[in-house]
């Protein structure tokens, strides 16, 4: 099974969403179909599986993150952690604050989520300019964590966001490139 071709079938594009003129790519039908869902979460549970590339704890960014972080967590027998839009943790955070196109987003963790040295694997459904990926990576750092790797079913790698992140020193691993 060639996972990539399989996964880009079931990946709907949607026009005009959001905003007019963005091609919104759509994972939820992964999500929806049993046998697409397997292979997608198995795609990410065998790579970190491998005891070289096995993470401490795995961490979510809001909100599909959490759909895949907390399986892939719960398959490899570890622990999930919450990246939050700002307002929604109730305990003690550490916040980043980075730039959209239009404004700006924060996003939030628990200040107990991780422990100082813990290697993090960091989930999101989708890398478009990478700010998100890079804020929660900053969060994670903050805590004294580091982040071994990014991981996202979607990469567009058009907009440079996959490249700045690789260049900030951060490896990552998508499965579906769109261009
Ligand atoms: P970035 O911060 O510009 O890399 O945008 C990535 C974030 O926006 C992720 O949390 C995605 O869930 C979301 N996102 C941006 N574009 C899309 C899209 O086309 N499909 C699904 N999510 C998207």
């Amino acid at each position: 099974l060639n996972v990539t071709h399989y996964l880009r079938q079931h990946i709907r594009t949607v026009p005009n969403w959001p905003a007019p003129g963005v091609q919104f790519r759509d994972i939820t039908p992964l999500l929806q179909n049993p046998k697409v869902f397997r292979v997608l979460i198995d795609a990410f549970v065998q790579r970190y599986m491998d005891p070289a590339l096995r993470p401490d704890v795995v961490a979510g960014l809001d909100a599909r993150g959490f759909i895949l972080g907390s399986v892939v967590a719960y398959e490899l027998g570890l622990g999930f952690v919450p990246i939050r839009k700002k307002g929604k943790l109730p305990f003690t955070t550490v916040e980043e604050t980075y730039e959209l196109e239009y404004g700006s987003a924060t996003v939030e963790l628990h200040a107990d989520a991780v422990q100082p040295g813990d290697r993090v694997l960091l989930i999101d459904d989708l890398i478009a300019t990478g700010g998100t990926m890079m804020a929660g990576k900053k969060l994670l750092e903050k805590l004294g964590a580091s982040v071994m790797e990014g991981a996202a079913i979607v990469d567009l790698p058009e907009l440079g966001g996959s490249a700045r992140l690789r260049a900030s020193g951060l490896p990552l691993f998508t499965l579906v490139d769109f261009g």
